[in-house]
C-alpha cells in the first residue's frame, strides 16, 4: 500500500511514522509513505500557499495552484493508479466498511487541508472521495491522515501480528466489541466472568456475541437496524430472531456472513434451551447467558423446570423487581436481600419459586446466579 499525504506540516507524521507497527510495516515493505509538503510548490516570493476567500468571511482558504501542483509531481511518478482522498469534515463518514474497501486499494493519496479548507476548483479537477473522520471539525487533515493510514494498514495482511485480530473487533460484523479482561482474575473486588474462564470455547463464544449484542443495544442501537445483522447474529446464536430481543425481527433472505469469523467457535453446540421453535443459549447451570434475550418464552421454560402451574401477578411482581434491581446494579440482588427488593417475605419466595430465589426466581427473570447463591 503506497500512502502519500499532502500536508502545510509535514514535520506532524515524524514520530507516527517512527513508531509501532506502522513503522514496522514500512520496515517489511508493507507499506509506504511519501509527505508532499505543498508549501513547496508555492513559488512565488514568499512561498504563499493560501489566500482570503472570495465573498469574505473568516480565515484562509489553500491556494489552488501548490495543491494542484504537489498533486502533479505524484500523479506524473508513475505507479498504480491512485485514489485521491480530499480530507474534510463534509466529507462522507468514514467507517470500517470504507476502510475495508480502502485496504484493496494500492496507493492512496491524501490531501490535508488547513485554515478554512481548499480551493474547491482543485478538488473538482482531481479528487475521487470526499472523507470525514467525523462529525467535529479539527484544525488540519493530518490527524484524519494518520487515522486513516492506521486503519487502512491494519487490514493489509501481515501488518498485524495475528490475522484475526482484526476479524473480530468492533464494527468488523457490525457489532461493538464484547467486554475485554486479562489478569489477575480479581481486581480490586471485581471478577472476572465466570465463564471466560470455563474453557467451554463454544459457550465463550456465545457469551462474547451476547456481551456484544447487549453492548451495542445501549451504546450504538442504530447498528442492530441492519436486518442482515440481525440475522447473522440470530444464526450463530441459534435464536431464530429472538436474539436481539422483542425490537429486532428475523426477516426472511439469505444469511451471508457470520458474526463469528469462519473457524471460530460457532453456535451449534452450545448449550441451550428450546421452546416455540427459539433457542436460548445457557451457561452449564442452565441461567441465561445474556439477560437481554429474555422474553416471556423464557419464563415458560423456567416455570416448567419449576414446575409452577399458574404464574400469579407475585410471581410477575418478583420477575419485574429482580429485573429492575440488575437494571439499576449491573448484578442481580443477592439473596439475602432479595426480601427488600422484592418486599415479600423469604419464606414466600421459598413457596413462589420451589428451587429458591436465587436459582428459581433469578434464572427465571433471565439474570444470572446471585452471589453467594449456591
Ligand atoms: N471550514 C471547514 C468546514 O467548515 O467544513 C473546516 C476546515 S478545518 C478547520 C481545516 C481542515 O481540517 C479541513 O480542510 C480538513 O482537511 C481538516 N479536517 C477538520 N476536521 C475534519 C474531519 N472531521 N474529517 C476530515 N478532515 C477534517
Amino acid at each position: 500500500m503506497i500512502f502519500e499525504v499532502l500536508t502545510l506540516f509535514p514535520d506532524i507524521f515524524k514520530s507516527f511514522l517512527a513508531e509501532s507497527l506502522l513503522a514496522k510495516a514500512r520496515a517489511k515493505g508493507l507499506v509506504s509513505v511519501e509527505l508532499v509538503n505543498i508549501r513547496d510548490f508555492a513559488h512565488d516570493r514568499h512561498r504563499t500557499a493560501d489566500d482570503r476567500p472570495y465573498g469574505g468571511g473568516p480565515g484562509m482558504v489553500l491556494k489552488a495552484e501548490p495543491v494542484a501542483l504537489a498533486l502533479e509531481s505524484l500523479l506524473s511518478s508513475g505507479g498504480p493508479r491512485p485514489l485521491v482522498i480530499n480530507l474534510t469534515p463534509s466529507g462522507r463518514l468514514l467507517d470500517q466498511a470504507l476502510v475495508r474497501r480502502l485496504s484493496g486499494e494500492r496507493r492512496l493519496i491524501l490531501i490535508c487541508g488547513r485554515y478554512e479548507g481548499i480551493d474547491q476548483r482543485v478538488l473538482d479537477r482531481f479528487a475521487d472521495l470526499e472523507l470525514s473522520v467525523g462529525d467535529y471539525v479539527l484544525n488540519g487533515g493530518e490527524v484524519p491522515a494518520m487515522a486513516i493510514m492506521e486503519a487502512v494498514s491494519r487490514l493489509i495482511p501481515g501488518f498485524l501480528g495475528r490475522p484475526e485480530s482484526s476479524e473480530d473487533e468492533s464494527h468488523s460484523y457490525g457489532l461493538l466489541e464484547y467486554p475485554l479482561y486479562t489478569r489477575p482474575r480479581q481486581w480490586r473486588g471485581l471478577e472476572v466472568p465466570g465463564i471466560l474462564l470455563s474453557g467451554h470455547h463454544a459457550q465463550v463464544a456465545a457469551f462474547r456475541l451476547a456481551e456484544a449484542v447487549a453492548k451495542t443495544r445501549s451504546i450504538r442501537p442504530e447498528l442492530l437496524e441492519d436486518p442482515d445483522l440481525v440475522e447473522r447474529v440470530a444464526e450463530v446464536l441459534g435464536a431464530q430472531g429472538s436474539a436481539m430481543g422483542p425490537r429486532a425481527r428475523k426477516r426472511p433472505g439469505p444469511s451471508s456472513q457470520s458474526p463469528i469469523p469462519p473457524g471460530r467457535s460457532g453456535g451449534e453446540h452450545m448449550p441451550h434451551k428450546e421452546i416455540n421453535g427459539k433457542t436460548f443459549p445457557v451457561d452449564d447451570e442452565g441461567f441465561l447467558l445474556d439477560h437481554v434475550l429474555w422474553d416471556e418464552d423464557w419464563v415458560m421454560i423456567v416455570a416448567g423446570e419449576e414446575e409452577i402451574e399458574e404464574l400469579t401477578d407475585d410471581h410477575r411482581a418478583v420477575l419485574e423487581s429482580l429485573r429492575a434491581y440488575r437494571d439499576e446494579h449491573g448484578l442481580p440482588p443477592r439473596v439475602r436481600d432479595m426480601t427488600q427488593v422484592t418486599g415479600f417475605k423469604m419464606k414466600y419466595i421459598y413457596e413462589m419459586f420451589p428451587s429458591g430465589p436465587g436459582k428459581g426466581a433469578c434464572k427465571m427473570a433471565g439474570l444470572s446466579k446471585p452471589e453467594g447463591c449456591v
